[in-house]
Parts: structure tokens; sequence; C-alpha cells
């Protein structure tokens, strides 16, 4: 079994374990493999293990990954989660399956209308900065409430919530902020839990885990910067 298999079976199994100690269904769950700066042999044996659910932070560099690998997996679903430019809009929408970085309406209208002229509707999250930092990306929580009504006005098909906790911070208290914004706006998917805190983000709600170096190995380093 190859060494990316390997690490698959056992974050699966941590994440079954996680569900059953909570009472939540092991299947309401998924893994987001995050593939980012990965190489294409790693990619492969996750595909080889089985694996179809994957997430890229840049458009560009998913379709460098994935564009054939589309037509040679069709079951293969592809998020987006990293942030997104209204320019590249069309090519998102190409290509994902899920884009979890929705934060402004300006982005929505975008999306919305290359849904529309490609006839492609796919699914969106909106990500909340939850711990309100100036450079990050993502909707402060207090104008949540607007832009989700925005995009579901322009027909956006809003399913849930993501975030990325500041990494000073206990990452389960944004979990569980974000846990109940998405219940309070009766949001069914849940975007949180990386590498390092998956397993705590499961009773807090996940429904999808995005994680990379837990199942790739280290983001080998760009020696072109
Ligand atoms: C890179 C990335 C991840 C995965 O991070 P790991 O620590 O490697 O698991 C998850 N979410 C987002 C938004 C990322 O950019």
């Amino acid at each position: 079994m190859s060494e990316v298999a390997e690490k698959l079976n056992g974050i699966k199994t941590a994440i079954a374990d996680a569900a059953n100690v909570c009472g939540r269904d092991p299947a309401s769950v998924q893994l987001v493999a995050v593939s980012k700066k990965q190489p294409p042999e790693r990619i492969q044996e996750a595909l080889d293990a089985g694996h179809r659910l994957f997430g890229e932070n840049r458009v560009q560099e998913a379709y460098e990954h994935w564009a054939d690998l589309k037509e040679r997996y069709p079951d293969l679903r592809l998020h987006l989660i990293g942030p997104l430019q209204t320019n590249k809009a069309k090519d998102a929408v190409a290509l994902f399956d899920c884009i979890e970085t929705v934060d402004r309406v300006k982005l929505a209208k975008a999306l919305a209308q290359e849904m529309e002229s490609q006839g492609r509707k796919i699914p969106c999250l909106i990500q909340v900065n939850s711990g309100e930092e100036p450079q990050k990306h993502g909707v402060l929580p207090r104008d949540l409430p607007v832009l989700l009504e925005q995009c579901r006005a322009l027909g956006l098909d809003i399913r849930g919530l993501m975030c990325i906790p500041p990494i000073d911070e206990p990452a389960a208290l944004h979990f569980a902020f974000l846990s109940r914004l998405a219940k309070s706006f009766d949001l069914p998917e849940l975007s949180i839990g990386m590498s390092n805190d998956y397993e705590r983000a499961i009773p807090l709600g996940a429904t999808y885990v995005r994680v990379g170096t837990a199942v790739f190995g280290p983001r080998p380093v760009s020696v072109t910067g």
C-alpha cells in the first residue's frame, strides 16, 4: 500500500471514530484531501487508493493538477478552498464542483453569471472571517446575513459556511461559533478542521474537513518561490 493510501486510511478511521464518539453518522463527514502544491505522484496515489474528493486553493494550479484527471475520473469532485478573483470566476465554475470561498457580493454576482452562461450550477459555501483578521479573506460575521440574502437573491446555492481560524487562537472556539451561525441560518454544511484539528471539528459539526499535509506529507517548498 502506498504511503498516501495508508494515511488516507488512518484519517478516515479517525474521522469515523470521532463521529461515532459523538453519535454522528461517519458518512456525514467528508474528507477533502487538499492537494495544493503536491507533486502529481502523491495525487495519483490518492486516486489509486480510491479517493475522489480534493481541495485546491488556486484556480490556475488546480487546472494544472486536475484538467486531464477530471476526464479519466468522472466521479472526481473538486472544491475551491482559496480566495477567488472575479476574473477567474469563469474558469472556477468550469472546473470546480463546489466553491467554498464566496465572501463578497461582487464575487457572488460573477459566479451566478458564469453558472448561468455555462449552464452549470454548483453549490457554494460562504467563507466567514470568524477571527475578524484584517489580512484574511471571508465575510465578517456581522455582514453575513446581508451577503447570504444577496447570494440567495442571485440564485446561488449556498449550502453552508467555511472558516480558517486564527493560528494563535483555539480553533474549537471558531468551529463552535461557525456551527452556531450555520444553524441559525439553516445551512447544513460546515467546512472546518485541517490536519491539526480535524478530529476536534467533528463533534462541533464539521461536514467537510480539509486535510492536506496529514494526507500527502509536507508540501514541497518551491525553488522558484
Ligand atoms: C492548505 C489549506 C488546508 C490544508 O492545510 P493542512 O494544514 O495541510 O491540512 C485547509 N484549508 C485551506 C483553506 C487551505 O488553504
